[in-house]
């Protein structure tokens, strides 16, 4: 495959995937309990996986936190390789390479954080109705991490602990 489409390939997956974890994780930190256990009684789909996971929200926060790394960090060292690989052979390579880099810095930032957050917190009941089930698969599938990494977070001071694992409703 020609090497500039495979890196612009790799560089939408990376923004698409960063957007997907940063605009669920604002959804999911925004949305409220209260609703989401009226839309669980009405049968909403989705909504019972996502009180569940509210239920114990640092799980996936956490879950959310390393897929969003994982694009930003170890997905932009591949796009660097695969950069490298491209630019080093043209005239002004260099130059190439430290705009490219640049570009995708900015790119990242705008459309892999602020923009998804800010979409996030708009539509948070269906973007977390949407996420809930295949959020609370990923979560069972990597329990042993996520417990590892909420321990240190908790350990390290912070993130408060989830506790007993229920989520205090106080109505007034
Ligand atoms: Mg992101």
């Amino acid at each position: 495959m020609n090497p500039i489409v495979v890196l612009l390939t790799l560089a939408a997956l990376i923004l698409v995937g960063s957007a997907l974890a940063s605009s669920t994780e604002a959804a999911m930190l925004t949305v409220n309990p209260i609703q989401v256990h009226t839309l669980k009684q009405q049968r909403v789909p989705g909504s019972r996986a996502l009180e569940r996971i509210k239920a114990r929200p640092g799980r996936a926060l956490v879950l959310l936190v390393v897929i969003n790394n994982l694009f930003n960090i170890s997905g932009s060292m591949l796009l660097g390789s695969q950069a490298d690989q491209v630019f080093k052979d043209i005239p002004g390579g260099a130059w190439a390479l430290v705009a490219f880099n640049g570009g995708f810095t900015v790119a990242v930032i705008l459309l892999g954080e602020i923009l998804p957050k800010t979409i996030g917190n708009s539509f948070a009941m269906p973007i977390s109705l949407t996420a809930a089930r295949f959020l609370l698969l990923l979560e069972r599938l990597t329990l042993p991490l996520l417990l590892v990494l909420t321990a240190a977070a908790v350990l390290a001071g912070i993130t408060a602990s989830d506790g007993p694992g229920r989520v205090r409703v106080t109505t007034t």
